[in-house]
């Protein structure tokens, strides 16, 4: 039989809230994982200058490469 004192009462909470992160975020990230590469292939970019790979979220034109510095068209 468990008896009920303050540490074990603790470890206990630590335990289910741990539990809770941890199952919430495999939720998140199995979902995420399917509609991620299709969402993000708009937004991918390739420097001309360096050929650094970036993603550009904010689509400006010109856009700034963040590795060199370079403006893109
Ligand atoms: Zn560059």
């Amino acid at each position: 039989m468990i008896i009920w004192d303050f540490n074990v009462i603790v470890a206990l909470g630590i335990t289910l809230s741990l539990g809770v992160v941890i199952i919430l975020w495999v939720i998140y990230t199995l979902s995420r994982g399917r509609t991620e590469p299709l969402s993000n292939r708009e937004f991918f970019r390739q420097c001309g200058f360096c050929g650094y790979l970036f993603f550009d979220y904010f689509k400006r034109t010109p856009g700034h490469c963040p590795r060199c510095g370079s403006y893109q068209n």
